[in-house]
């Protein structure tokens, strides 16, 4: 326990505070690169790096020995490199590009990840240099990239191909997080197949999951996201990973309720004995999912405590009714080692991706272990 709302790694702090631990991602990423063999390891730092913050995870990463990186939109790709100053890093955009942004790619060295016919005709039509550009074939998902066809199609224009030069071919697994899918097995054949149509061309199959899948799932390059900030590959927590998110709030406020009293909004619980029980300084306002009540739960003087009637927009209630040493100010562990964010998650029937997003875009946020110049 910690006293009076003292962070162990910063000021004093009066609401839900999350601590990013950068010595926890990088335990990951070397978790994740002996996981994947000879592969490269390009960590994924989509939606500001999970929530967890793209310029200090990117930077720390880079410091482990990471030097391609990816995101989802040319916005995030130019706050990125500008984060990234002087590495000379590759930065994926899987969006790809659209109409008139080919010069904002040129111009800061970033690497579209094409998606259809329409995307490298723009390429070809506006690339004034020999930028590289990346390809993406939809290999059974259905969402973004091209067709088997059309990737046979440009496979048998050999004018088009020399012209676009891929430097990379990706797809993306739909089903990763459910090893015994049949999916899984099907875009493996699938990619296998269209990696023949493009020999001479690095290829990239597996996000987080897929590495799990095993060393055929790996190919040239893996692309973590979730298993780099904590979430485990299957939706459950993996012992291997180290928590990076750790949320905490201070108790406000401690109470004795009596047996027949109810606690919270719409009085949906009713203390079944006498509790005690604590008010803490985290809502959903901070991220923490109203839906993880009643069956989550947060970590608190060696143990896990249970929620208290619903959680509301800044406060939750806890039941410290065991846990007679509890103060005013002390912390309560929300997310962190734990309490993992695959438990919040499933708990409120939700997803850790959402979980980690919706945290780190609410809640004040502190780095341990940032990488200096
Ligand atoms: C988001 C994303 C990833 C990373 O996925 P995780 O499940 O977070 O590891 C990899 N590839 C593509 C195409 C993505 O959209």
């Amino acid at each position: 326990m910690t006293s009076q709302g003292q962070t162990p790694y910063g000021p004093p702090m009066s609401g839900a505070h999350l601590t990013i631990d950068l010595d926890a991602l990088s335990a990951n990423y070397r978790l994740l690169q002996t996981l994947s063999g000879a592969s490269e390891v390009a960590p994924v730092v989509k939606a500001d790096g999970y929530g967890m913050g793209a310029a200090q995870t990117a930077r720390r990463l880079w410091a482990e020995g990471a030097r391609t990186f990816y995101v989802a939109r040319l916005t995030e790709g130019l706050a990125l490199r500008m984060a990234l100053g002087a590495r000379t890093a590759r930065i994926l955009v899987f969006d790809g590009m659209s109409p008139g942004e080919a010069p904002v790619f040129e111009a800061h060295g970033l690497i579209p990840v094409l998606n259809s016919p329409q995307q490298i005709d723009l390429w070809l039509e506006a690339r004034p240099g020999t930028r590289e550009a990346a390809l993406h074939i939809d290999t059974g998902m259905n969402r973004l990239g091209l067709s088997l066809a059309e990737a046979s199609d440009l496979a048998a224009n050999p004018e088009r191909l020399r012209r676009l030069s891929p430097c990379l071919v990706i797809s993306h697994l739909a089903c990763a997080a459910t090893p015994e899918h049949r999916l899984n097995r099907v875009q493996l054949e699938r990619f296998s197949a269209v990696r023949s149509l493009f020999p001479a061309v690095s290829a990239s199959l597996s996000s987080s999951a897929g590495i799990f899948l095993g060393p055929d799932y790996c190919f040239d390059q893996v692309r973590p996201g979730i298993s780099l900030y904590g979430g485990g590959p299957h939706d459950r927590p993996d012992p291997r990973l180290a928590a990076v998110a750790r949320l905490e709030a201070p108790i406000l406020q401690i109470r004795d309720v009596p047996a027949g009293e109810s606690i919270g909004y719409g009085a949906e619980q009713t203390a079944e004995k006498p509790l005690k029980v604590a008010i803490i300084a985290a809502g959903y306002a901070d991220g923490y999912p109203r839906a993880a009540s009643p069956r989550g739960s947060v970590w608190f003087d060696g143990a896990a405590r249970r929620l208290l009637g619903r959680i509301s927009m800044d406060l939750t209630a806890i039941d410290v009714t065991d846990a007679p040493g509890a103060r005013l100010g002390d912390l309560v562990q929300i997310l962190g080692p734990e309490i993992s964010v695959d438990h919040v998650a499933s708990a409120a029937g939700g997803s850790a991706y959402e979980l980690l997003v919706r945290v780190g875009g609410r809640s004040e946020r502190q780095w341990r272990g940032e990488a200096r110049d």
